[in-house]
Parts: C-alpha cells; sequence; structure tokens
C-alpha cells in the first residue's frame, strides 16, 4: 500500500444510523468487511436508544465486531434515533457526548472519532471532544442541503487542528464528499485529502451500494487509503 505521501491520501467513514436493523446491518457489516478499494471503513455509530427501546446486548456486539475491522467512532443523535440534531430544553449537546463516551468506554469500547448527528457542532461539544481525546469528523466541506444558512455548523475543507476558545487544541477532519459527491469526484479534480462518508441506509438500494464500492475501487488509484490523524 503507497503510504509515501502523507498529504494526498482518502479516508472513509459511515454514519451507522440503525445497527439494529438486521438487513442494514448485513450489508454493512459485509462492506466493512471487504475493505472496497482498501479503504478500511470507519464505523461512526450511534448508540443504542433505550428510550426508543434499543436493546443493549446485540448493540454492543455489533460495535465490538465493526470496531474489530476499522477506526471506531461514536455518532451522537441528541433528540432520538431518527431526529439528528439538538431540541432545545433537551438534555445539552456536550454532556450527551460526555455520556455516550463514558457509557462506550464502560462497556470496554474506545471512540477514536465522532460525527454529531446532523453535522451540528458548537464550543461547548468541541470542548467536550479534545477532554475526552477525540478527533472529530462533524465539519464539512460542503454545506448540507437541509440545513437553514445559520444552523451551528463547521465548515472546513481539509483536516486541521482547530484551536478552542480555552487554548485546546481538536483535530478535525472535515467531510469532503458524500456518497454522490464522490461518484461525480472521482474523474476529476480531487483535493489532496478526501475523506468520503456515507450512511449505512444507503445500502439498501443495491445501486447505492455498487455505486459505493466502484467509486472507491476508482479512488484508490487518485488518493491511496490513509489513517485518521491522532488527537493532538
Ligand atoms: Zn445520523
Amino acid at each position: 500500500m503507497p503510504h509515501g505521501d502523507d498529504t494526498r491520501y482518502a479516508v472513509v467513514s459511515c454514519h451507522v444510523e440503525r445497527p439494529l436493523d438486521d438487513a442494514v446491518w448485513a450489508r454493512f457489516s459485509r462492506l466493512q468487511g471487504r475493505a472496497p478499494g482498501g479503504f478500511h471503513i470507519a464505523a461512526l455509530i450511534r448508540p443504542p436508544d433505550q428510550a426508543a427501546g434499543e436493546g443493549e446486548a446485540e448493540w454492543l456486539e455489533r460495535a465490538r465486531e465493526a470496531a474489530s475491522r476499522g477506526p471506531f467512532g461514536l455518532h451522537t443523535h441528541w433528540t432520538s434515533p431518527s431526529h439528528a440534531r439538538p431540541t432545545p430544553g433537551g438534555e445539552g449537546p456536550a454532556a450527551r457526548v460526555r455520556r455516550e463516551v463514558d457509557w462506550l468506554r464502560e462497556r470496554g469500547l474506545e471512540p477514536e472519532l465522532f460525527a454529531g448527528g446532523g453535522w451540528y457542532m458548537d464550543d461547548d461539544v468541541a470542548q467536550a471532544l479534545a477532554d475526552l481525546g477525540l478527533v472529530d469528523c462533524t465539519g464539512t466541506a460542503f454545506t448540507p442541503s437541509y440545513l437553514p444558512q445559520d444552523a451551528s455548523r463547521l465548515a472546513a475543507t481539509q483536516p486541521t487542528t482547530l484551536e478552542l476558545p480555552s487554548g485546546h487544541r481538536l483535530a478535525e477532519v472535515p467531510a469532503t464528499h458524500s456518497l454522490g459527491m464522490l461518484a461525480r469526484a472521482v474523474i476529476g479534480p480531487l483535493p489532496p485529502v478526501v475523506h468520503a462518508y456515507f450512511h449505512d441506509t444507503d445500502l439498501l438500494d443495491r445501486k447505492r451500494g455498487v455505486a459505493l464500492e466502484l467509486a472507491l475501487c476508482a479512488l484508490r488509484f487518485r488518493r491511496p487509503p490513509g489513517r485518521f490523524p491522532q488527537a493532538p
């Protein structure tokens, strides 16, 4: 595997939204196991939502499997499985992140990465991530079409280190391409570092699954599989 140039590489992550859905999990699991194009897909996984009746035992088994096959991270949905961004009056977003990371660690799972649901980010969440030693993947190089212009998010085009108001530092690896963007971009201009992301639920559509694998196999010739940076 060419690793000579650490300024031009690609990483791939999946927002694992429905780990307890057998059909979705089977497809994600197979794909992550195959590592198409040599890309070890990072599983950014949503913890079970007890209020929504999601059980812990099967979730843990699947999360451990995902963690054994590639980089592992937390994907927090602040409101519910189907509502990713925080709602006013609920648990504070940063408190939720700290609680979920503690919950994972108590169960022997060590998240290295984080992606906020609905691309939500604020200063307190960033500080929590720095304190917890995680690398953030919530930034995006594109503006998510469904978010209002003034929505709290993090715009970044390439991996960087953020200086937080506290003086602490947070490594940021923004998503540069969605699955659809990657399929179109892989034959055109690409930034030095590509971070492609998709959702596990994308894999329910066979055409999208095939498009993803083809895009990753093509991407490999333009940007070698790299590693997510470590926390500073
Ligand atoms: Zn999500």
